[in-house]
């Protein structure tokens, strides 16, 4: 047997029956019309939202990584809970803007902003976070050309990266944000050039379960700011303090502690360098705000031996959930939590005839595995298979065209 991570703290039992927002699987299921299913829950979305204000200081704003969800019921309802929202393409200001999200309290990050996108975000008002000097010249150019103002923060590359974290976006040779060396020069290029220069966005790294790792890198990263504020000798406006929330999702992991972060960075805004007293701070989460909120739930089509091990064969699999299957940024293939919709126990449902079971997509490749010698009580064909952490990465960030079985319905409850 191998284990599985733990189940989110999100998720109640009622006579064996999964509840998400007082409503069982099986009635969401019925009425979505058929499975794979990916499932958000708009109260535990707010239930995560108010957790991480109560923890978190008053003046900090919050904002929203949308490439971790972009399903648009989503947007609504993260767009009633943030203060700004962090996109990365084209497409997804688009998705944005169809939400109703203001472009004002929009920033637009990515390495490899075509000019089309920076033009249609300069009109919309959106900020846009350079990527590099070139990057800022074509902003410039394209500006005067629409005789329009830009309003641009400047990523930085930091020379520290978020220790332990899941994927590193800092720290050495990087395609994301700009060297330190090469800030003040850009800064003063935008100002010079009439443009309006906003700030900076330092993002070190994502997935980290460790307080006293994000602890260290936000104090990092608050020095860096002063520095370089002080090197363009102007006060930014905001700086965007980046993220790197995790959430668990494997054997051993543990909930980040947020009352820690939040003691931590009161400490540092009560005694600010001077030249950022008049700063807005924001940080931006993705994961850490909706993955747990979402589950995706599949049915058994097969069940079948072979060499005396059992495969559960579902309806989905890893085009719906590449990261469950261990295929989108881990090392080592590790089992996400998983549960029968109908033999459910937060404490982990116990019965005589519990087996186990590997837990396979439809797909025809060894790759779609989504749950390995994992233990689970008796099932059928037919019945619900639920993997957690399914609100993050999910449908935004696997392959759906792979093997032609089409997209997985998504619904908010
Ligand atoms: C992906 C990304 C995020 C969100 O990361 P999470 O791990 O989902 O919190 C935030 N900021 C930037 C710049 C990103 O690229």
């Amino acid at each position: 047997m191998k284990k599985m991570g733990p189940y989110p703290p999100y998720y109640k039992a009622n006579d064996g029956q999964i509840i998400i927002s007082g409503r069982s699987v099986e009635s969401i299921v019925k009425e979505a019309g058929s499975t794979p299913l990916f499932i958000y829950s708009r109260e535990i979305l707010s239930k995560k939202m108010d957790e991480l204000r109560d923890a978190m200081p008053e003046s900090l704003d919050i904002h929203y990584a949308m490439k971790a969800n972009s399903y648009k019921p989503v947007l609504e309802h993260m767009n009633t809970l943030v203060d700004g929202f962090d996109l990365a393409s084209g497409g997804e200001l688009d998705l944005a803007i169809e939400a109703g999200v203001d472009p004002h309290n929009m920033s637009f990050a990515g390495p490899g902003k075509r000019d089309a996108e920076l033009e249609k975000a300069i009109k919309a008002g959106v900020t846009l976070n350079v990527e590099s000097p070139t990057e800022a010249d074509r902003m410039i150019a394209i500006a005067a050309r629409l005789g329009m103002k830009a309003k641009a923060a400047l990523r930085v590359n930091p020379s520290f990266d978020l220790k332990g974290s899941g994927m590193k976006m800092g720290g050495g040779a990087k395609q994301f944000g700009m060297d330190e060396e090469l800030i003040a020069p850009t800064a003063k290029k935008i100002i010079e050039s009439g443009n309006i220069w906003c700030g900076f966005h330092i993002y070190a790294g994502s997935q980290s379960l460790s307080a006293e790792a994000i602890i260290e890198t936000q104090s990092n990263t608050f020095e860096l700011a002063a520095r370089l504020a002080n090197e363009i000798g102007i006060a930014p406006e905001k700086v965007n303090l980046g993220g790197g929330f995790g959430i668990p999702y494997f054997p051993k992991e543990t909930p980040i502690d947020i009352n820690a972060i939040g003691a931590a960075m009161d400490e540092i805004l009560s005694d600010l360098p001077s030249i950022l007293q008049n700063t807005k701070f924001c940080i931006e989460l993705g994961r850490y705000l909706v993955g747990e909120a979402g589950i995706y739930v599949t049915t058994i089509v097969d069940r079948k031996i072979s060499h005396e091990e059992t495969f559960l064969v579902v309806d989905g699999g890893l085009h719906h959930q590449l990261a469950a299957s261990g295929n989108f940024g881990t090392v080592i293939r590790r089992n996400y939590p998983i549960a029968v919709a109908h033999k459910f126990d937060e404490n982990g449902y116990k019965e005589e005839k519990s087996e186990i079971v590997n837990v396979v997509g439809c797909l025809c490749t060894p790759l779609d595995m989504l749950g390995d010698k994992v233990l689970l009580p008796e099932t059928y064909v037919g019945d619900a298979i639920i993997l957690f952490c399914a609100g993050a990465y999910g449908a935004s960030a696997s392959p759906s065209n792979f093997l032609g079985h089409g997209q997985a319905i998504e619904t908010l409850i």
